[in-house]
C-alpha cells in the first residue's frame, strides 16, 4: 500500500480503479417536438453494447483528465470533459474536495468519439462508480443515477446498462426483459457528428416537410422478450436518421453496404453517424465486418454484443 504525506500527515493511498463501461445503440428513437428547455422529449429503447471504455480514478499529484485510444485527439481534456465534470459532480453531491487529494482520471477510449453511441456519457458514469469505489463512498446505485442524470440525457443508462426505455430527454428508465444476445457489427464514419446539430436538421427537415417517423415501440418490446433478431431487425428505427443522413449523405451508402454484406438491418446509432447491423449469430457479424471493412465506406469496423452491464469496477477495490 502506498502512502503519501497530506497536511503534514502521512496518508494511505488508496489503489487505482478501473471501470469498464459501455456504448449504447438505440434500437428505437422516437423524437417528439422540441420542449420550452429546448430539449425534445424523447421515447427510446437503448441497449448497452460491448464496445467499450475503460476509465481508471487515481490519486496522484497531478490532477486532471489523459485520454488514450480511438479519437483521443478530439476529446477535450479541460473542465469541458464529461468525466471531469463527474468528478466535480460527485464531489459536490457529497461534499468531499476533490483536490485534497487530488485526483487523476485516465480514459482508454474504444466508443468513437461524437459518434451518437454515447462515449462521454459512458465515461462520466465510470468516473461515478470508479470515483464512489475509490473514495469508499456508501452510495447506492440510485443514488449515482441521480447525479448521473444532472451530468446528461444518457448518463444514467450506460451507468445501468442492459436494455431500457427511456423517457423524458432519455434519462427516465424502465429495464426491459431481452433473453437474448444480439450480435453487432459497428461501423466507425470518418469524422463525428454534433448531436444538437442533427437535432436542428430534424427540426429544419419537420419544418420543410414530413421525414419519416418510427412507429410504435410496444413491437421493439416484444421482439427483444422473444429474442428473434430477424423479428428486431424488422423494427429498428430512428426518427434521427434522416437528420443525420441530410448532414452526412454518404451514411446512406453505409447503411446499403451492410446490408449487401449479409446484416438484417443498419441503422444510424443515435444521433450518428457511427451505423450499427444487427446479424444473424456471431459468425455472421464476422463475416458481414470482414465484407463491411472491405467495401471502403467507413472508418473503421468493429463486432460488438448486447446486452451487456453498465458501468463495472474491473480493476482495484469495489467500494464497501
Ligand atoms: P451521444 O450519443 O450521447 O449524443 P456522442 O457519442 O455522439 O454522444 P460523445 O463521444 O459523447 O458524442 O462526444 C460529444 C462531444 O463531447 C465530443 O465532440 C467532445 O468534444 C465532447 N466530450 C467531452 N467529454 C468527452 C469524453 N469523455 N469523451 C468523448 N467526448 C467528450
Amino acid at each position: 500500500m502506498r502512502t503519501r504525506r497530506l497536511l503534514g500527515v502521512l496518508a494511505v493511498v488508496p489503489p487505482p480503479v478501473t471501470v469498464r463501461v459501455p456504448s449504447k445503440v438505440n434500437l428505437h428513437l422516437a423524437v417528439g417536438e422540441a420542449r420550452q428547455d429546448g430539449f425534445h422529449e424523447l421515447s427510446t429503447v437503448f441497449q448497452a453494447l460491448s464496445l467499450t471504455d475503460e476509465v481508471t480514478v487515481a490519486v496522484a499529484d497531478e490532477p486532471g483528465v489523459e485520454v488514450i485510444g480511438e479519437g483521443a485527439a478530439e476529446v477535450p481534456t479541460g473542465p469541458s470533459n464529461l468525466a471531469w465534470q463527474a468528478v466535480q459532480a460527485l464531489a459536490e453531491h457529497v461534499g468531499r474536495d476533490h483536490t485534497e487529494p487530488k485526483i487523476r482520471v485516465v480514459i482508454r477510449k474504444g466508443i468513437p468519439v461524437a459518434g451518437g453511441m454515447a462515449g462521454g456519457s459512458a465515461d462520466a458514469a465510470a468516473v461515478l462508480v470508479g470515483l464512489a469505489s475509490l473514495w469508499r463512498l456508501e452510495v447506492g446505485r440510485d443514488e449515482l443515477a441521480g447525479v448521473a442524470s444532472k451530468l446528461g440525457s444518457d448518463v444514467p443508462f450506460v451507468l445501468q446498462g442492459g436494455t431500457a426505455l427511456g423517457t423524458g430527454r432519455g434519462e427516465r428508465l424502465i429495464p426491459v426483459l431481452s433473453r437474448h444476445q444480439f450480435h453487432w457489427v459497428i461501423a466507425f464514419d470518418r469524422r463525428g457528428l454534433s448531436t444538437p446539430k442533427v437535432f436542428e436538421e430534424l427540426d429544419r427537415l419537420r419544418a420543410e416537410g414530413d421525414p419519416p417517423r418510427v412507429g410504435a415501440v410496444e413491437p421493439v418490446l416484444e421482439a427483444l422478450a422473444s429474442g428473434d433478431p430477424r423479428q428486431l431487425a424488422l423494427l429498428l428505427g430512428n426518427d434521427l436518421q434522416s437528420a443525420a443522413i441530410s448532414l452526412r449523405p454518404g451514411l446512406r451508402r453505409t447503411l446499403r453496404a451492410g446490408v449487401n454484406a449479409g446484416a438484417l438491418a443498419g441503422t444510424v446509432s443515435g444521433s450518428g453517424p457511427t451505423c450499427a447491423f444487427l446479424c444473424t449469430d456471431a459468425e455472421a457479424a464476422l463475416r458481414v465486418a470482414a465484407e463491411l471493412a472491405g467495401a471502403g465506406v467507413c472508418r473503421t469496423v468493429r463486432v460488438a454484443h448486447g446486452p451487456v452491464p453498465g458501468a463495472r469496477v474491473i480493476g482495484g477495490e469495489e467500494a464497501p
